[in-house]
Protein backbone atom coordinates (compact mmCIF):
# COMPACT_ATOMS: atom_id res chain seq x y z
CA UNK A 1 0.00 0.00 0.00
CA UNK A 2 3.02 2.53 0.74
CA UNK A 3 4.40 2.05 -2.53
CA UNK A 4 1.10 2.88 -4.33
CA UNK A 5 1.13 5.83 -2.31
CA UNK A 6 4.44 6.61 -3.17
CA UNK A 7 3.83 5.93 -7.06
CA UNK A 8 1.04 8.53 -6.72
CA UNK A 9 3.15 11.05 -5.62
CA UNK A 10 6.17 11.20 -7.62
CA UNK A 11 3.93 10.46 -11.14
CA UNK A 12 2.31 13.57 -10.10
CA UNK A 13 5.84 14.85 -9.39
CA UNK A 14 6.89 13.66 -13.15
CA UNK A 15 3.82 15.52 -14.93
CA UNK A 16 4.76 18.69 -13.22
CA UNK A 17 8.27 18.30 -14.33
CA UNK A 18 7.38 16.81 -17.52
CA UNK A 19 5.29 19.62 -19.18
CA UNK A 20 3.80 17.12 -20.91
CA UNK A 21 0.86 17.38 -19.03
CA UNK A 22 -2.31 16.45 -20.23
CA UNK A 23 -0.43 15.37 -23.48
CA UNK A 24 -2.95 11.91 -23.33
CA UNK A 25 -5.89 13.75 -23.26
CA UNK A 26 -4.69 15.85 -25.53
CA UNK A 27 -3.86 12.98 -28.13
CA UNK A 28 -6.67 10.69 -27.25
CA UNK A 29 -9.65 13.67 -27.87
CA UNK A 30 -7.93 14.22 -31.23
CA UNK A 31 -6.47 17.54 -30.83
CA UNK A 32 -4.68 18.17 -33.91
CA UNK A 33 -0.80 18.53 -34.33
CA UNK A 34 -0.19 21.71 -33.91
CA UNK A 35 -1.37 21.25 -29.96
CA UNK A 36 1.21 18.42 -29.51
CA UNK A 37 3.61 20.44 -31.31
CA UNK A 38 3.35 23.09 -28.82
CA UNK A 39 3.47 19.99 -26.12
CA UNK A 40 6.70 18.91 -27.85
CA UNK A 41 8.68 22.59 -27.72
CA UNK A 42 8.86 23.00 -24.60
CA UNK A 43 9.55 18.98 -24.11
CA UNK A 44 12.49 17.97 -21.55
CA UNK A 45 16.01 16.43 -22.49
CA UNK A 46 15.12 12.58 -22.61
CA UNK A 47 17.21 11.09 -19.68
CA UNK A 48 20.08 9.61 -21.39
CA UNK A 49 21.03 12.91 -22.31
CA UNK A 50 20.60 14.59 -18.45
CA UNK A 51 17.43 15.37 -18.45
CA UNK A 52 15.03 14.16 -16.12
CA UNK A 53 13.41 10.36 -16.35
CA UNK A 54 9.98 9.61 -16.26
CA UNK A 55 10.48 7.64 -13.07
CA UNK A 56 11.85 4.91 -11.69
CA UNK A 57 11.53 1.12 -12.70
CA UNK A 58 10.75 0.15 -9.37
CA UNK A 59 7.21 2.02 -9.04
CA UNK A 60 5.61 -0.65 -11.83
CA UNK A 61 2.67 -2.54 -10.54
CA UNK A 62 4.32 -5.33 -9.31
CA UNK A 63 3.55 -9.23 -10.38
CA UNK A 64 2.38 -11.74 -9.67
CA UNK A 65 -0.47 -9.87 -6.92
CA UNK A 66 -1.09 -11.20 -3.43
CA UNK A 67 -3.66 -10.24 -0.96
CA UNK A 68 -3.03 -12.02 2.58
CA UNK A 69 -6.21 -11.13 3.79
CA UNK A 70 -8.17 -12.50 0.98
CA UNK A 71 -6.17 -15.20 -0.90
CA UNK A 72 -3.87 -17.07 1.90
CA UNK A 73 -7.27 -18.92 4.01
CA UNK A 74 -7.91 -21.38 1.30
CA UNK A 75 -3.75 -22.19 0.90
CA UNK A 76 -3.36 -22.75 4.65
CA UNK A 77 -5.97 -24.76 4.61
CA UNK A 78 -4.49 -27.20 1.97
CA UNK A 79 -1.05 -27.07 3.27
CA UNK A 80 -2.72 -28.12 6.47
CA UNK A 81 -4.54 -31.05 5.33
CA UNK A 82 -1.83 -33.06 4.21
CA UNK A 83 -3.79 -33.32 0.90
CA UNK A 84 -1.25 -32.05 -1.87
CA UNK A 85 -1.67 -34.59 -4.75
CA UNK A 86 -4.83 -33.97 -7.27
CA UNK A 87 -7.98 -34.30 -5.23
CA UNK A 88 -10.88 -31.89 -4.83
CA UNK A 89 -9.42 -28.71 -4.82
CA UNK A 90 -7.96 -28.98 -8.43
CA UNK A 91 -11.37 -30.10 -9.68
CA UNK A 92 -13.35 -27.22 -8.48
CA UNK A 93 -10.30 -25.07 -9.76
CA UNK A 94 -10.73 -26.71 -13.43
CA UNK A 95 -14.54 -26.29 -13.60
CA UNK A 96 -14.33 -22.58 -12.35
CA UNK A 97 -11.42 -22.81 -15.09
CA UNK A 98 -14.20 -24.28 -18.14
CA UNK A 99 -16.72 -21.79 -16.86
CA UNK A 100 -14.53 -18.52 -16.82
CA UNK A 101 -13.12 -20.03 -20.61
CA UNK A 102 -16.87 -21.08 -21.35
CA UNK A 103 -16.30 -25.18 -22.33
CA UNK A 104 -17.08 -27.97 -20.62
CA UNK A 105 -13.99 -29.36 -19.40
CA UNK A 106 -10.99 -28.56 -17.86
CA UNK A 107 -8.31 -30.87 -17.48
CA UNK A 108 -5.45 -28.67 -15.07
CA UNK A 109 -1.65 -30.08 -15.88
CA UNK A 110 1.74 -29.00 -14.75
CA UNK A 111 2.46 -26.36 -17.50
CA UNK A 112 1.32 -24.68 -20.77
CA UNK A 113 3.95 -26.77 -22.82
CA UNK A 114 3.06 -30.30 -21.43
CA UNK A 115 -0.95 -28.88 -22.01
CA UNK A 116 0.10 -28.68 -25.75
CA UNK A 117 1.88 -31.98 -25.81
CA UNK A 118 -1.23 -33.35 -24.31
CA UNK A 119 -3.71 -32.33 -26.52
CA UNK A 120 -1.60 -32.77 -29.53
CA UNK A 121 -1.06 -36.61 -28.61
CA UNK A 122 -4.76 -37.05 -27.91
CA UNK A 123 -6.17 -35.94 -30.84
CA UNK A 124 -3.58 -38.48 -32.65
CA UNK A 125 -0.83 -35.82 -33.86
CA UNK A 126 2.17 -38.37 -34.27
CA UNK A 127 5.36 -38.76 -36.12
CA UNK A 128 4.77 -38.20 -39.90
CA UNK A 129 2.20 -35.68 -39.77
CA UNK A 130 2.61 -31.66 -40.39
CA UNK A 131 1.46 -28.70 -38.10
CA UNK A 132 1.04 -25.80 -39.23
CA UNK A 133 2.17 -23.24 -36.30
CA UNK A 134 3.37 -18.93 -36.54
CA UNK A 135 7.24 -18.61 -36.42
CA UNK A 136 6.29 -15.84 -34.07
CA UNK A 137 5.74 -17.17 -30.92
CA UNK A 138 6.88 -18.71 -27.58
CA UNK A 139 9.41 -21.57 -28.37
CA UNK A 140 7.04 -24.04 -26.49
CA UNK A 141 4.39 -24.04 -29.42
CA UNK A 142 7.01 -25.81 -31.56
CA UNK A 143 8.26 -28.01 -29.08
CA UNK A 144 4.78 -29.57 -28.38
CA UNK A 145 4.66 -30.34 -31.77
CA UNK A 146 8.24 -31.84 -31.71
CA UNK A 147 7.78 -33.80 -29.05
CA UNK A 148 5.10 -35.71 -30.47
CA UNK A 149 6.91 -36.49 -33.46
CA UNK A 150 5.49 -34.29 -35.64
CA UNK A 151 7.46 -31.41 -38.34
CA UNK A 152 6.60 -28.02 -37.63
CA UNK A 153 5.36 -26.21 -40.97
CA UNK A 154 5.57 -22.10 -40.08
CA UNK A 155 2.81 -20.02 -41.71
CA UNK A 156 4.01 -16.11 -42.11
CA UNK A 157 2.45 -13.70 -39.64
CA UNK A 158 0.45 -10.57 -40.55
CA UNK A 159 2.79 -7.75 -39.08
CA UNK A 160 -0.05 -5.43 -38.26
CA UNK A 161 -1.53 -7.67 -35.92
CA UNK A 162 1.28 -9.74 -34.74
CA UNK A 163 -0.97 -13.45 -35.51
CA UNK A 164 -0.54 -16.12 -37.84
CA UNK A 165 -2.06 -14.82 -41.21
CA UNK A 166 -4.93 -16.77 -42.59
CA UNK A 167 -4.21 -15.56 -46.22
CA UNK A 168 -1.25 -17.70 -45.93
CA UNK A 169 -2.57 -20.77 -44.11
CA UNK A 170 -4.06 -22.95 -47.30
CA UNK A 171 -0.61 -22.74 -48.67
CA UNK A 172 1.18 -24.68 -46.87
CA UNK A 173 -1.84 -27.59 -46.41
CA UNK A 174 -0.09 -30.66 -47.68
CA UNK A 175 -1.75 -34.57 -47.69
CA UNK A 176 0.34 -35.26 -44.23
CA UNK A 177 -1.02 -31.52 -42.84
CA UNK A 178 -3.17 -32.93 -39.56
CA UNK A 179 -3.98 -29.57 -37.55
CA UNK A 180 -3.39 -25.57 -37.24
CA UNK A 181 -2.14 -24.38 -33.86
CA UNK A 182 -2.98 -21.16 -34.01
CA UNK A 183 -1.43 -18.54 -31.35
CA UNK A 184 -2.88 -15.76 -29.48
CA UNK A 185 0.37 -14.48 -29.48
CA UNK A 186 0.87 -10.92 -26.55
CA UNK A 187 -2.80 -12.05 -25.74
CA UNK A 188 -4.24 -10.64 -28.83
CA UNK A 189 -6.77 -13.39 -30.53
CA UNK A 190 -5.83 -14.77 -33.70
CA UNK A 191 -8.96 -14.25 -37.15
CA UNK A 192 -10.43 -17.81 -36.20
CA UNK A 193 -13.30 -17.53 -38.44
CA UNK A 194 -11.47 -18.06 -41.26
CA UNK A 195 -8.88 -20.19 -39.75
CA UNK A 196 -11.43 -22.32 -38.24
CA UNK A 197 -13.07 -22.72 -42.04
CA UNK A 198 -10.21 -23.92 -43.48
CA UNK A 199 -9.66 -26.18 -40.97
CA UNK A 200 -12.89 -27.51 -41.49
CA UNK A 201 -12.38 -27.61 -45.50
CA UNK A 202 -9.25 -29.80 -45.25
CA UNK A 203 -10.57 -31.50 -42.65
CA UNK A 204 -7.39 -30.75 -39.57
CA UNK A 205 -7.79 -30.24 -35.74
CA UNK A 206 -7.52 -26.64 -34.42
CA UNK A 207 -5.91 -26.04 -31.14
CA UNK A 208 -5.31 -23.13 -29.65
CA UNK A 209 -2.49 -21.75 -27.96
CA UNK A 210 -3.85 -19.66 -25.39
CA UNK A 211 -0.55 -19.59 -23.58
CA UNK A 212 -0.81 -15.96 -23.36
CA UNK A 213 -4.52 -14.78 -23.59
CA UNK A 214 -6.48 -15.33 -20.42
CA UNK A 215 -9.92 -14.31 -21.27
CA UNK A 216 -9.27 -12.89 -24.29
CA UNK A 217 -12.68 -12.58 -26.79
CA UNK A 218 -13.41 -13.78 -30.36
CA UNK A 219 -17.02 -12.52 -31.12
CA UNK A 220 -17.58 -12.50 -27.42
CA UNK A 221 -16.26 -15.93 -26.97
CA UNK A 222 -13.64 -16.49 -25.01
CA UNK A 223 -10.50 -17.79 -27.43
CA UNK A 224 -9.34 -21.42 -25.85
CA UNK A 225 -13.09 -22.29 -26.58
CA UNK A 226 -13.00 -21.85 -30.34
CA UNK A 227 -10.82 -25.20 -31.35
CA UNK A 228 -11.19 -28.61 -30.86
CA UNK A 229 -9.05 -27.70 -27.71
CA UNK A 230 -7.48 -24.74 -25.79
CA UNK A 231 -4.18 -24.72 -24.03
CA UNK A 232 -3.62 -22.41 -21.33
CA UNK A 233 -0.49 -21.59 -19.30
CA UNK A 234 -0.26 -20.10 -15.42
CA UNK A 235 3.20 -19.72 -15.46
CA UNK A 236 4.32 -16.92 -13.07
CA UNK A 237 4.57 -14.05 -15.90
CA UNK A 238 1.09 -15.31 -17.48
CA UNK A 239 -2.31 -13.27 -16.69
CA UNK A 240 -2.86 -16.01 -14.52
CA UNK A 241 -0.04 -16.97 -12.75
CA UNK A 242 0.18 -19.69 -10.22
CA UNK A 243 4.19 -20.19 -10.57
CA UNK A 244 3.91 -23.36 -12.83
CA UNK A 245 0.41 -24.69 -13.89
CA UNK A 246 -1.01 -25.05 -17.21
CA UNK A 247 -4.86 -26.20 -18.63
CA UNK A 248 -6.32 -27.89 -21.93
CA UNK A 249 -9.80 -26.73 -22.28
CA UNK A 250 -12.67 -28.44 -24.18
CA UNK A 251 -16.16 -29.42 -25.04
CA UNK A 252 -14.84 -33.42 -26.51
CA UNK A 253 -15.69 -35.50 -23.41
CA UNK A 254 -13.54 -38.73 -25.46
CA UNK A 255 -10.66 -36.32 -25.86
CA UNK A 256 -10.61 -34.89 -22.23
CA UNK A 257 -11.32 -38.55 -20.88
CA UNK A 258 -8.10 -39.32 -22.96
CA UNK A 259 -6.30 -36.59 -21.69
CA UNK A 260 -6.95 -37.72 -17.77
CA UNK A 261 -5.27 -40.47 -18.52
CA UNK A 262 -2.50 -39.79 -20.52
CA UNK A 263 -1.46 -37.22 -17.60
CA UNK A 264 -1.83 -40.10 -15.05
CA UNK A 265 0.18 -42.98 -16.22
CA UNK A 266 -2.43 -43.87 -18.94
CA UNK A 267 -4.59 -45.60 -16.03
CA UNK A 268 -8.61 -45.55 -17.16
CA UNK A 269 -10.45 -42.71 -16.78
CA UNK A 270 -14.22 -41.60 -17.77
CA UNK A 271 -14.77 -43.35 -21.40
CA UNK A 272 -10.44 -44.03 -22.10
CA UNK A 273 -11.08 -47.60 -20.39
CA UNK A 274 -9.55 -50.13 -22.92
CA UNK A 275 -10.16 -53.43 -22.73
CA UNK A 276 -11.63 -54.28 -19.11
CA UNK A 277 -9.20 -55.36 -16.57
CA UNK A 278 -6.49 -54.34 -19.17
CA UNK A 279 -4.52 -51.54 -16.76
CA UNK A 280 -3.60 -49.09 -18.08
CA UNK A 281 -5.35 -47.29 -21.50
CA UNK A 282 -2.74 -46.20 -23.48
CA UNK A 283 1.40 -44.92 -23.19
CA UNK A 284 0.66 -42.01 -20.59
CA UNK A 285 2.57 -39.89 -18.88
CA UNK A 286 2.85 -38.11 -15.39
CA UNK A 287 1.44 -34.50 -15.62
CA UNK A 288 -0.74 -33.82 -12.59
CA UNK A 289 -1.58 -30.98 -10.79
CA UNK A 290 -1.20 -29.98 -7.25
CA UNK A 291 -3.87 -28.94 -4.66
CA UNK A 292 -1.90 -26.21 -3.34
CA UNK A 293 -1.60 -24.65 -7.29
CA UNK A 294 -5.00 -25.03 -7.36
CA UNK A 295 -5.35 -23.06 -4.25
CA UNK A 296 -3.35 -20.08 -5.45
CA UNK A 297 -5.12 -20.32 -9.06
CA UNK A 298 -8.51 -20.09 -7.79
CA UNK A 299 -7.65 -16.28 -5.60
CA UNK A 300 -5.59 -14.96 -9.37
CA UNK A 301 -8.97 -16.06 -10.52
CA UNK A 302 -11.09 -13.48 -8.62
CA UNK A 303 -9.29 -10.31 -9.65
CA UNK A 304 -8.90 -11.80 -13.03
CA UNK A 305 -11.73 -10.57 -14.86
CA UNK A 306 -11.05 -7.08 -13.49
CA UNK A 307 -7.42 -6.88 -14.48
CA UNK A 308 -8.32 -7.92 -17.78
CA UNK A 309 -10.24 -4.92 -18.17
CA UNK A 310 -7.82 -2.85 -17.18
CA UNK A 311 -5.15 -3.92 -19.31
CA UNK A 312 -7.36 -3.66 -22.34
CA UNK A 313 -8.40 -0.13 -21.59
CA UNK A 314 -5.26 1.21 -20.77
CA UNK A 315 -3.78 -0.33 -23.86
CA UNK A 316 -6.31 1.25 -25.94
CA UNK A 317 -5.53 4.56 -23.88
CA UNK A 318 -2.16 4.33 -25.04
CA UNK A 319 -2.35 2.89 -28.33
CA UNK A 320 -4.82 5.96 -28.97
CA UNK A 321 -1.94 8.41 -27.49
CA UNK A 322 1.34 6.67 -29.73
CA UNK A 323 -0.27 6.21 -33.24
CA UNK A 324 0.37 9.13 -34.49
CA UNK A 325 3.49 9.59 -33.68
CA UNK A 326 6.15 9.06 -36.87
CA UNK A 327 7.70 5.36 -36.78
CA UNK A 328 5.59 3.96 -34.28
CA UNK A 329 2.91 1.19 -35.13
CA UNK A 330 0.79 -0.01 -32.69
CA UNK A 331 -1.05 -3.84 -33.07
CA UNK A 332 -4.29 -4.18 -34.78
CA UNK A 333 -6.88 -6.45 -33.31
CA UNK A 334 -9.30 -8.17 -35.83
CA UNK A 335 -12.65 -6.54 -36.54
CA UNK A 336 -14.01 -9.60 -34.84
CA UNK A 337 -12.06 -9.33 -31.56
CA UNK A 338 -14.50 -8.27 -28.63
CA UNK A 339 -11.66 -8.18 -25.98
CA UNK A 340 -7.37 -8.52 -25.85
CA UNK A 341 -6.35 -9.89 -22.99
CA UNK A 342 -2.88 -8.03 -23.95
CA UNK A 343 -0.33 -10.60 -21.88
CA UNK A 344 1.84 -7.92 -23.74
CA UNK A 345 1.71 -4.53 -25.49
CA UNK A 346 3.29 -4.36 -28.81
CA UNK A 347 4.09 -1.85 -31.32
CA UNK A 348 6.32 -1.76 -34.37
CA UNK A 349 9.15 0.70 -34.33
CA UNK A 350 10.58 2.19 -37.59
CA UNK A 351 13.45 3.76 -37.44
CA UNK A 352 12.48 6.39 -40.41
CA UNK A 353 10.47 8.26 -38.06
CA UNK A 354 13.09 8.83 -35.51
CA UNK A 355 15.32 9.92 -37.86
CA UNK A 356 17.34 6.88 -38.39
CA UNK A 357 17.94 6.01 -34.41
CA UNK A 358 18.41 2.45 -33.99
CA UNK A 359 15.94 0.35 -32.26
CA UNK A 360 18.16 -0.68 -29.75
CA UNK A 361 18.96 2.89 -29.32
CA UNK A 362 15.48 3.44 -29.13
CA UNK A 363 15.21 0.76 -26.24
CA UNK A 364 18.00 2.19 -24.45
CA UNK A 365 16.69 5.84 -24.16
CA UNK A 366 12.94 4.21 -23.15
CA UNK A 367 14.40 2.57 -20.65
CA UNK A 368 16.55 5.48 -19.03
CA UNK A 369 13.44 6.74 -18.44
CA UNK A 370 12.32 4.12 -16.45
CA UNK A 371 9.94 2.69 -18.66
CA UNK A 372 10.93 -0.90 -18.63
CA UNK A 373 10.63 -2.69 -22.58
CA UNK A 374 11.68 -5.15 -24.74
CA UNK A 375 12.74 -6.29 -28.59
CA UNK A 376 10.19 -9.33 -28.62
CA UNK A 377 11.16 -12.35 -29.64
CA UNK A 378 13.78 -13.39 -32.02
CA UNK A 379 13.09 -15.65 -35.63
CA UNK A 380 12.23 -18.71 -34.14
CA UNK A 381 11.71 -21.14 -37.59
CA UNK A 382 15.77 -20.81 -38.31
CA UNK A 383 17.17 -21.95 -35.11
CA UNK A 384 19.43 -24.84 -34.98
CA UNK A 385 17.03 -27.13 -32.53
CA UNK A 386 14.97 -27.63 -35.89
CA UNK A 387 17.55 -28.99 -37.54
CA UNK A 388 19.23 -31.08 -34.53
CA UNK A 389 15.48 -32.75 -33.92
CA UNK A 390 15.69 -33.85 -38.01
CA UNK A 391 18.77 -35.46 -37.55
CA UNK A 392 17.54 -37.60 -34.82
CA UNK A 393 16.71 -41.62 -35.86
CA UNK A 394 13.47 -41.25 -35.03
CA UNK A 395 12.84 -38.14 -37.23
CA UNK A 396 15.35 -39.85 -39.98
CA UNK A 397 13.10 -43.15 -39.81
CA UNK A 398 9.55 -41.48 -40.59
CA UNK A 399 9.87 -38.77 -42.88
CA UNK A 400 11.75 -38.55 -46.39
CA UNK A 401 15.03 -37.30 -46.51
CA UNK A 402 13.57 -34.21 -48.61
CA UNK A 403 11.51 -32.80 -46.03
CA UNK A 404 14.57 -32.73 -43.43
CA UNK A 405 16.85 -30.96 -45.88
CA UNK A 406 17.46 -27.97 -43.70
CA UNK A 407 18.19 -25.86 -46.43
CA UNK A 408 14.85 -27.06 -48.79
CA UNK A 409 12.97 -27.14 -44.76
CA UNK A 410 14.28 -23.24 -44.63
CA UNK A 411 13.24 -22.35 -47.89
CA UNK A 412 9.73 -23.66 -47.49
CA UNK A 413 9.52 -21.97 -44.05
CA UNK A 414 10.97 -18.52 -45.32
CA UNK A 415 8.61 -16.07 -43.09
CA UNK A 416 10.12 -12.49 -44.57
CA UNK A 417 6.77 -10.69 -42.46
CA UNK A 418 8.46 -12.12 -39.07
CA UNK A 419 11.52 -11.60 -39.90
CA UNK A 420 10.91 -7.74 -40.43
CA UNK A 421 8.78 -8.28 -37.53
CA UNK A 422 11.23 -9.65 -35.03
CA UNK A 423 13.52 -6.49 -36.46
CA UNK A 424 10.83 -4.25 -35.51
CA UNK A 425 8.82 -5.20 -32.47
CA UNK A 426 8.53 -3.78 -29.18
CA UNK A 427 7.25 -4.63 -25.96
CA UNK A 428 5.79 -3.60 -22.76
CA UNK A 429 4.63 -5.92 -20.11
CA UNK A 430 1.46 -6.59 -19.09
CA UNK A 431 1.58 -5.63 -15.37
CA UNK A 432 2.82 -1.97 -16.74
CA UNK A 433 -0.65 -2.13 -18.18
CA UNK A 434 -2.26 -2.24 -14.45
CA UNK A 435 -1.21 0.93 -13.64
CA UNK A 436 -2.76 4.44 -14.17
CA UNK A 437 -4.06 6.22 -17.12
CA UNK A 438 -1.71 8.87 -15.85
CA UNK A 439 0.71 5.94 -16.06
CA UNK A 440 -0.15 5.17 -19.69
CA UNK A 441 0.51 9.29 -20.47
CA UNK A 442 4.11 9.09 -19.21
CA UNK A 443 5.11 6.10 -21.41
CA UNK A 444 3.35 7.88 -24.51
CA UNK A 445 5.48 11.11 -23.23
CA UNK A 446 8.73 9.36 -22.95
CA UNK A 447 8.19 8.21 -26.30
CA UNK A 448 7.68 12.15 -27.55
CA UNK A 449 10.63 13.04 -25.44
CA UNK A 450 12.26 10.71 -27.74
CA UNK A 451 10.76 11.19 -30.78
CA UNK A 452 11.79 15.16 -30.51
CA UNK A 453 15.30 14.29 -29.33
CA UNK A 454 15.98 11.42 -32.00
CA UNK A 455 19.00 12.86 -33.89
CA UNK A 456 20.78 13.70 -30.61
CA UNK A 457 20.19 10.71 -29.14
CA UNK A 458 21.26 8.87 -32.47
CA UNK A 459 24.59 10.53 -32.69
CA UNK A 460 24.83 9.82 -28.63
CA UNK A 461 24.10 5.93 -29.28
CA UNK A 462 26.49 5.98 -32.27
CA UNK A 463 29.55 7.64 -30.26
C1 LIG B 1 4.16 -19.55 -21.85
C2 LIG B 1 3.80 -20.13 -23.16
C3 LIG B 1 3.75 -21.50 -23.39
C4 LIG B 1 4.25 -22.52 -22.40
O1 LIG B 1 3.73 -22.41 -21.15
P1 LIG B 1 4.58 -22.90 -19.87
O2 LIG B 1 3.57 -22.91 -18.78
O3 LIG B 1 5.68 -21.93 -19.67
O4 LIG B 1 5.09 -24.27 -20.19
C5 LIG B 1 3.32 -21.94 -24.62
N1 LIG B 1 2.95 -21.09 -25.58
C6 LIG B 1 3.01 -19.76 -25.41
C7 LIG B 1 2.57 -18.87 -26.52
C8 LIG B 1 3.45 -19.24 -24.19
O5 LIG B 1 3.52 -17.92 -24.04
Amino acid sequence: MKSTLKNHVSRREFIKRNALAGLGTVVASGLSAPVLAKALETTPQPALLGGPSAWSELQWPKWPQWNPETDEKRLLEVVRSGVWSRANVVTEFEKEWASAVGTQRCLAVVNGTNALVTALSQLHIQAGDEVLVPPYTFIATVTAVLSNGALPVFVDVDPETFQMDPKKIEAKITSRTKAIVPVHILGLPCDMDPILAIAKKHNLVVIEDACQAHLAEYKKQKVGSLGHAGCFSFQNSKNLAIGEGGAVVSNDDAFMDRCFSYTNFGNPYGTAVGAVGAGSVMQGTKLRFTEYQAAIGLAQLKRLDAQTTTRHENAEYLKSMIKDIPGIVPYRLYDNVTRGAFHLFPFRYKADGFKGLSRDGFLKALRAEGVPCSSGYTVLNTQPFLQDTFATKAYQAVYPKELLDIKKYNERNHCPQNNQLCREAVWFTQNMLLGSRSDMEAIASAIVKIHKNAEQLKSTSQK
